[in-house]
């Protein structure tokens, strides 16, 4: 299924358009989750239903421009990686000529948390006092790092996590994809988290690797075993918070509040193993997890890092019993 024509059908997207045709818009408008993509796609969205003379039709001329990225009315930022202060330079100069093709022009700012605290209150001065007929789309994936004076210029919106059955129907191309089920299970409901899993055709063998540490991590020979899984910089992460999010569910099945388990397919597993650990020795694995995930940016070798970490949890498994 096609991503921005989802997306324009849903309520928040489908109530600003309704404000549009009642002439009742705001000039700025920030979408916020903590998934960079999924805000992304909103304002893509927004963009074309405001364009659109049919809030969005998906077939018009309005429409293919938006959806091919070639609107003349549509600005794109950050330009580079950031949004800098070049881009807010531009941002103004751009936001005094007159639309092309349409009576508004939109000016689009993806993850705006990522960018200097200069670069931003720049913007502020143009989104403080917009020039008619501009709309400023803007998304943040870290609320803390956009300057409350521009958040307060903007309606904001925050967009949940998409439930398990919508996930399913966004993502039913990819339905005989072995990761599917994972997919949709540890994408959190978000377009980006949900996607880079559907194409990383290891993270299954990730997950199965994790599994087996937190299920049969006994003894000290155990450790040797599951060294022979070739570590990267890359998987080395996604193993550690592969690692930590079982853990953590472990510790919810011990401390009996199934309800709040992230991942459920554990569950008959967590039953077979809940002996083997004490809620005090799984609350310090987690301590171990995090101290490898700090120590993984310095130089120590992540093969060794990942030797320590496994003789720890034995060691902890052990003592806190
Ligand atoms: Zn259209």
């Amino acid at each position: 299924m096609n991503l921005v024509e989802y997306f324009i059908k849903l309520s928040f997207i489908q109530k600003i358009l309704q404000d549009k045709n009642n002439g009742k818009m705001s000039n700025g408008y920030l979408f916020y989750s903590l998934d960079s993509q999924t805000n992304k796609i909103a304002i893509d969205s927004l963009a074309m239903g405001l364009l659109c003379k049919n809030n969005g039709c998906f077939f018009c001329e309005d429409c293919v421009k938006v959806k091919n990225n070639s609107h003349p009315d549509v600005s794109y930022y950050p330009k580079d990686k950031s949004f800098s202060v070049a881009d807010a330079k531009d941002i103004i100069e751009q936001a005094y000529k007159k639309p092309m093709i349409s009576n508004i022009k939109i000016i689009m700012i993806n993850d705006i948390d990522n960018s200097s605290i200069e670069a931003q209150n720049k913007l502020l001065k143009i989104i403080e006092e917009p020039p008619q007929n501009v709309i400023f789309l803007l998304s943040s994936a870290n609320m803390d790092k956009v300057l409350p004076t521009i958040k307060s210029r903007v309606i904001k919106i925050e967009i949940s996590p998409f439930t398990e059955k919508q996930i399913k129907t966004i993502f039913e191309d990819y339905k005989n994809k072995n990761n599917f089920d994972l997919a949709v299970l540890k994408g959190d409901g978000y377009i980006g988290k949900t996607l880079s899993i559907l194409n990383n055709d290891n993270y299954i063998n990730l997950y199965n690797f994790c599994k087996n540490v937190v299920c049969n991590l006994k003894k000290s020979s155990d450790v040797i075993n599951f060294l022979s899984f070739k570590l990267d910089k890359e998987n080395f992460l996604d193993i550690l918070k592969t690692l930590s999010s079982m853990y953590r569910d472990l510790l919810i099945y011990c401390s009996n509040n199934t309800n709040l388990i992230s991942d459920v397919s554990l569950i008959d597993n967590f039953e077979q193993i809940k002996n083997e650990f004490s809620q005090n020795s799984i609350i310090a694995i987690l301590g171990l997890i995090d101290e490898a995930n700090q120590r993984q940016n310095s130089n120590v070798s992540i093969n060794l890092l990942f030797e320590r970490l496994l003789v720890n949890i034995l060691e902890v498994k052990y003592t806190c019993k």
